[in-house]
């Protein structure tokens, strides 16, 4: 553990409490070490393996610099199983209990589209879901990435090694460029980039 404290990292109030509630008391070193720059609008690669506490690693700035009032998604997380993605939805969902009105949604395949439809029609501010099914949103004009802010390729090697580069790059081209992009677990660098494919 390092010697900085959250209340060091400029997490907003409500985040604050939620950590103390929920027994956090120092950043893990890859919290410590991306969280600021996170909140600062940057990019991130980052390299910690699972249980080094990187889902908090992007969920705390995500959650800090949330929009209450946008009803469309603000952050996307991609991860490559559905296991992941319930995992870290549920990640976000502890960490936002003092944000009110707040909703994240898992979509992921094997689940009904109904649900799923009317969550998104209501409005969402965090997505998490794995590659296939987000784009079957996409296809059926369910979900609107133009407002996005951040991206998040957690395991991103891992969606590498599953065959979903294809689907996550065509998903890149859906967001805007401003956006900014975290991920998790590299290489992701040299396949990825935000400009459409050559015709
Ligand atoms: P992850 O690497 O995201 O799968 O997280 C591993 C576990 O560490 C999860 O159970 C988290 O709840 C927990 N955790 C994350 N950050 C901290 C922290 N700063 N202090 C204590 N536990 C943490």
């Amino acid at each position: 553990m390092s010697d900085t404290l959250f209340t060091d990292l400029n997490l907003s109030a409500p985040i604050l409490k939620a950590l103390k509630e929920v027994g956090y008391e120092t950043p893990s070193p890859i919290q410590a070490s991306t969280i600021p720059h996170l909140l600062e609008n940057r990019d991130v690669l980052g390299t910690a393996q699972t249980g080094t506490g990187k889902t908090a690693a992007f969920a705390l700035p995500i959650l800090s610099r949330i929009d209450i009032k946008q009803a469309a998604p603000q952050a996307l997380v991609l991860a490559p199983t559905r296991e992941l993605a319930i995992q870290v939805a549920e990640a976000f969902q502890r960490y936002a209990t003092h944000i009110p009105k707040f909703h994240v949604l898992p979509i992921y395949g094997g689940q009904s589209y109904g649900p799923q439809l009317q969550a998104l029609r209501r409005g969402v501010h965090v997505v998490v879901g794995t590659p296939g099914r987000v784009i079957d949103h996409l296809e059926k004009g369910s979900l609107d990435l133009s407002q996005l802010k951040t991206l998040v390729l957690d395991e991103a090697d891992e969606m590498l090694r599953m065959g979903f580069i294809e689907d996550v790059e065509r998903i890149l081209q859906e967001t805007p460029e401003s956006r900014q992009t975290a991920c998790s677990r590299p290489p992701c660098r040299p396949r990825l980039s935000a400009s459409p494919p050559p015709t």
